[in-house]
This record gives C-alpha cells, sequence and structure tokens, in this order.
C-alpha cells in the first residue's frame, strides 16, 4: 500500500515538474514574440509610425497612453551605406558594389608581395582582388616558380630596294645583320601559363646599308610573337606592344597573358623593308619553354 502510494506521488512530481518546464517555454516563447513581432495593448490610440534604427528597420507605432511600442507590419529599406546618423543608410540594406582597380592601384600593389588591392564599397566594406603575379618579385618567384629564361639569335635580314633613277627599277639587296634577344618569365599551373611576360630586343648593324637605301629603311622588333607545339604546329599568336610615339621600335614588350596549351616553343623576331614594291622580310630566334 505504502509502495503504492510512493509511486503515485512520483507521478504527480513528474508531471508538475513537466507542466512547469511546458509552463515557462510557453511563457518565455510568448513573451519574445511579443516583443518582436506581435505587441499590444488594449489602447487605441498609437502615435505616429516610425521605422526601428537597427535593421530590418520595422515599422512601430507607439501608444499614446501606456507607451508600448506596437508593431504594425513591415519594414523600411534605407539606401545601402555606411549607415551613419542621419544618413538615411544602412550597411545590410542593398548589396555591396565594390569599384575595379584602377591602374595606379595595380601598378602600386606590384611593389609590395602579395599584390593585391583593397576595393572599399560606400558602407566601408572593403573586398581584396585576387592577388596579381608579378614575375620580377621575388617572393612570386619562389612561390609560383617562376621560370626565367632567355634566347639570343643572329640573323641576317636580307632586303631588298628598287632604284627608281635608274628608270629600269633594278632591284638592289643589301644585308642588314640583326642581333635578336627574346627574354620570357612564365610559370604554369596545369596545362596553362599562370603568368607570362617577354621581351624582345632587336640590333641592327646598319654598315651595308646604301647611303641611298637609307631614308626608305625600317628596321623594328616584330609585333606578333608565333607560339608552336613540338610537332612544329602553330598554337597561337601573341601580339607585343609599341608605344604610341613609336609604332616601330626596336624594343617590344608583351604583358600578362593565358593560353592553352603550353607551347614547346616560341618564335619571335625582326623584321625589315625598304619602301616600295619589296615585301618585308622577317628573321627570328626560337625560344624553348621548360619547366
Ligand atoms: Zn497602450
Ligand atoms: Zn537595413
Ligand atoms: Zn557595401
Ligand atoms: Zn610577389
Amino acid at each position: 500500500m505504502k509502495k503504492y502510494v510512493s509511486y503515485d506521488k512520483l507521478l504527480l512530481t513528474c508531471i508538475i515538474v513537466l507542466f512547469s518546464i511546458y509552463l515557462s517555454i510557453t511563457l518565455i516563447s510568448t513573451s519574445f514574440a511579443d516583443y518582436t513581432t506581435t505587441a499590444t495593448c488594449s489602447h487605441t490610440a498609437l502615435g505616429v509610425q516610425y521605422s526601428e534604427v537597427a535593421h530590418p528597420h520595422k515599422y512601430f507605432r507607439t501608444c499614446k497612453s501606456c507607451n508600448t511600442k506596437v508593431y504594425v507590419g513591415g519594414h523600411a529599406t534605407k539606401n545601402h551605406g555606411d549607415g551613419s546618423w542621419g544618413s538615411g543608410t544602412c550597411p545590410q540594406c542593398g548589396s555591396h558594389s565594390y569599384p575595379i582597380p584602377t591602374v595606379d592601384q595595380i601598378n602600386a600593389s606590384l611593389k609590395q608581395h602579395p599584390h593585391i588591392v583593397g576595393v572599399k564599397c560606400k558602407c566601408g566594406s572593403v573586398k581584396y582582388t585576387d592577388p596579381q603575379i608579378n614575375p620580377d618579385c621575388s617572393s612570386c618567384i619562389s612561390t609560383y616558380n617562376i621560370k626565367s629564361k632567355s634566347a639570343t639569335g643572329n640573323s641576317v635580314l636580307y632586303l631588298s630596294y628598287l632604284d627608281g633613277d635608274s628608270g629600269a627599277a633594278i632591284s638592289t639587296t643589301f644585308p642588314v645583320p640583326v642581333k635578336m634577344t627574346f627574354q620570357s618569365k612564365y610559370s604554369k599551373s596545369g596545362s596553362n601559363f599562370t603568368s607570362y611576360s617577354s621581351k624582345i630586343t632587336c640590333v641592327f648593324n646598319q654598315n651595308s646599308v646604301p647611303p641611298e637605301a637609307k631614308s626608305r629603311l625600317h628596321l623594328f622588333a616584330t609585333a606578333q610573337v608565333d607560339y608552336y607545339n613540338s610537332s612544329n604546329s602553330k598554337l597561337y599568336t601573341n601580339t607585343l606592344s609599341a608605344p604610341a610615339s613609336n609604332p616601330m621600335p626596336a624594343s617590344r614588350t608583351g604583358g600578362k597573358f593565358s593560353k592553352s596549351p603550353i607551347p614547346s616553343y616560341s618564335l619571335a623576331g625582326a623584321t625589315g623593308y625598304a619602301e616600295g614594291l619589296i615585301p618585308p622580310r622577317s628573321v627570328s630566334v626560337k625560344l624553348t619553354y621548360t619547366f
């Protein structure tokens, strides 16, 4: 009999404990809900609608009688910005927009490793660009395993001009020896160059140029560099830049490019011609890419 009562008491205790847990959970959730979304009061005279300063800027009205903050539904959307007082902006409303890094910023970033540029949204958030690879930076050279190769070739441009004074358009041919140096710095990942830069420098020997051909002679580094695979099939061509002030320079540099697949070798070189009907001649120097 005693045993029976004891079980009864235990059961009752359990029920009371469970009920109080249920009650407290209900009370907590109700008060939380009241505070955030459904606070109300028995009065009807509410003040003007305003939106909360904190995102998401819910609309509230304050009861004139008991000062209860009553959520009236919906929320305001502000302009994207730093959220400073009086600006009417909020960093969480809208979305970030970051400016494109300027050439000056990129050039400045190349001086310090890693070469990243921080661009700032009008809200103050800063995003960093992917690191640039600078083939002249010692940290990049070791990080990206940048190879530096140079090839020098000596060749002769056999150029011709038509001697108009003779009346019979006799062509005169003369040699222009040229020393070409092609330098390249490159790294790869898979079958792509991850960095690539190049420079061609040509030194022309004009000792054998006939005096009457000198004024019509043009000698320059070839703009196009051709890239080949190991079966001597041309893969692609890259164009090296020239300054606007000198479209036919003896030296040209090529900026970064990424093309696939990685070539076996490239042919860069020199071009020359004398104004007239005879087409230009070109010679080249071969650089083989090894890793
Ligand atoms: Zn009230
Ligand atoms: Zn907001
Ligand atoms: Zn932003
Ligand atoms: Zn670097």
